[in-house]
């Protein structure tokens, strides 16, 4: 094992800080490079954005000891908090919202400064846990299109939208691989397979409209060239709804299960079926 040698003076981490930030924040307290840190710490990832996406049990002691740090702390602060990450709802690269509000508190202090907090990376968030304010969507793609909260579709949907965030949430903290609520979260963007119920200047009529009167008009109107999502990582305009839609059916799984199966096409029936049960019975 390699002599650590411990840093004299300890940044305290930030509410929801992810591990990489705190760690980049004491690289430019002690101006030196992330890889440069990296090294002293003796650990084996290449780059900072890889320790919060996956930190081995040898790295978690490096910097534990290098940082004096309690090395379960370290680890709740990446991003997998020591389970496997939920997939297909973590940024792997860069963040894709941020808090303004944080984002200014931060810059008041040099040694804050450019913190990056882990709620800026997680696809199921619309607000930060930290201050509570509103996140805005900071993808270039997708300025463009930003989220209007004052547009009448938002504004109506905004408390299910708040509820659906705390599905997420309790989902993703209970058990990352349970996905029915992250299922429904994805099949809720799927076409109907019967367009002639949709609103005859809609693009493509998607489940959601089902649950959410007017969104298919709301995502011509905001967004009009999305079309498969692709991701999970969804523009913030489009995530608002789609929590809010997701909040609504597990209110009331039987309800809505009735009116969903049938309007999804044939491939994607199972899924949804499998999912809206487990729901029902959790
Ligand atoms: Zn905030």
């Amino acid at each position: 094992m390699r002599l650590i040698r411990p840093l004299p003076v300890l940044l305290p981490p930030l509410p929801d800080e992810l591990l990489s930030s705190w760690l980049g924040r004491h690289a430019t307290f002690y101006r030196v490079s992330g890889g440069r840190l990296l090294r002293h710490c003796g650990v084996d990832a290449g780059s900072m954005r890889s320790i919060d996406l996956a930190l081995s049990a040898h790295d978690q002691r490096q910097i534990a000891r290098t940082f004096r740090t309690d090395p379960q702390a370290l680890r709740r602060m990446t991003q997998s908090r020591g389970r496997r990450r939920p997939a297909g709802l973590i940024a792997t690269d860069r963040p894709m919202q941020v808090c303004r509000r944080c984002v200014i508190r931060h810059d008041a202090t040099p040694e804050t400064r450019g913190a990056r907090l882990r709620s800026w990376m997680e696809g199921w968030r619309v607000s930060c846990p930290v201050c509570g304010a509103r996140l805005d969507d900071c993808r270039p793609m997708n300025m463009l299109n930003r989220a209007n909260p004052a547009d009448p579709l938002l504004a109506r949907v905004a408390e299910h939208a708040a509820e659906g965030e705390m599905i997420l949430e309790e989902a993703v903290r209970r058990n990352p691989q349970d996905g029915s609520a992250i299922t429904l979260m994805r099949s809720l963007l799927l076409p109907r397979a019967h367009p002639w119920q949709a609103s005859p200047t809609a693009d493509i009529p998607r489940l959601l409209n089902v649950v959410i009167t007017g969104f298919d008009d709301f995502l011509r109107d905001t967004s009009p060239g999305f079309r498969r999502p692709g991701t999970l990582l969804l523009p913030m305009s489009v995530r608002i709804p789609v929590l809010a839609g997701v909040a609504r059916v597990v209110r009331r799984p039987s309800h809505w299960t009735e009116r969903l199966l049938p309007a999804v096409g044939d491939s994607a029936r199972p899924a949804l079926a499998g999912c809206l049960r487990a729901l029902g019975e959790s």
